[in-house]
């Protein structure tokens, strides 16, 4: 059974003059424990695809046909309350910019330990713990929990955007351009890292990126977007290759 399943998903926006469809009748599972790569020019819907997911595309955009299926579940008539568990314990976003994720006046430690507080019955003293070893996971000493985001370089803002996507333990990773912003070697290095961890606790990802090569490399199926649609699907070396 697919961890996530999208049937004939639509998603406009609404504009001045008239509705612009972003997301055009795409169909697509993801399984548990795969990356499924998203890729596509600039503007074919990857980022509204990826929002809608979670039901956090921002209006004016609607969902407006289809169906998105979490573990056989429909997210899109998810009553609040199991939507806001869904969104924070079993899915969570990584986007471009770590700077535009982390708050700049809180320290990282603070912002790690919010989110486990908000999300789990656990002391102060036990989220302090729990979030000095995820940073740990990511490769960031945990004196670094005292931090400010601008105190710490691109590469290590971006783990640490990782490490609170991997507090609640969710089961699906959705990455939009994570690394798009690092040079090369750091990017290699925080997707090495990211993928032993994969290794270990068996999440899937969905990683959208125009890098193709990167892409090639990381990813189990590629899907390609071409103006809101799905135009191909399947294992990243079929998609690649055609003989
Ligand atoms: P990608 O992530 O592949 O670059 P997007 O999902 O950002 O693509 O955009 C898909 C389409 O939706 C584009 O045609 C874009 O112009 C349009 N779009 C994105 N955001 C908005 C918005 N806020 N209002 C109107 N149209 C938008
Ligand atoms: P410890 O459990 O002692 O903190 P581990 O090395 O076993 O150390 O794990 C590091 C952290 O990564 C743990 O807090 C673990 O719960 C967390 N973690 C991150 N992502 C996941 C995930 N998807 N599933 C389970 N645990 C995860």
């Amino acid at each position: 059974e697919p961890l996530l399943d999208l049937r004939n998903l639509c998603v406009d926006y609404v504009s001045p003059n008239g509705m612009v469809r972003a997301v055009n009748n795409v169909s697509l599972d993801i399984r548990p424990g795969e990356t499924l790569g998203l890729a596509g020019e600039s503007g074919c819907g990857k980022s509204t695809l990826a929002f809608s997911i979670a039901r956090l595309h921002k209006a004016p955009a609607l969902i407006s046909e289809g169906e998105i299926l979490y573990q056989g579940q429909d997210v899109l008539s998810m009553p609040k309350k199991a939507l806001r568990q869904f969104r924070w314990n079993e899915v969570s976003l990584v986007f471009q910019s770590a700077m535009n994720s982390l708050n700049p006046v809180i320290t990282i430690g603070e912002q790690l330990i919010d989110v486990l507080l908000a999300h789990r019955k656990i002391s102060m003293d036990d989220a302090w713990a729990r979030g000095e070893s995820l940073l740990k996971t990511v490769g960031i000493h945990p004196s670094r929990m005292s931090s400010f985001p601008h105190q710490l370089s691109g590469g290590m803002r971006q783990r640490v955007v990782i490490a609170i996507a991997l507090a609640l333990e969710p089961k699906l990773i959705i990455m939009d351009e994570p690394t798009t912003a690092l040079d090369v070697v750091v990017e290699r290095e925080i997707m090495d890292e990211l993928y032993q961890l994969k290794d270990r606790f068996g999440f899937s990802i969905l990683f959208i990126s125009h890098d193709l090569s990167l892409m090639g490399e990381i990813a189990d199926r590629i899907g390609i977007m071409y103006a809101g649609k799905l135009v191909e699907l399947g294992p990243s070396k079929d998609v690649f290759y055609h003989p």
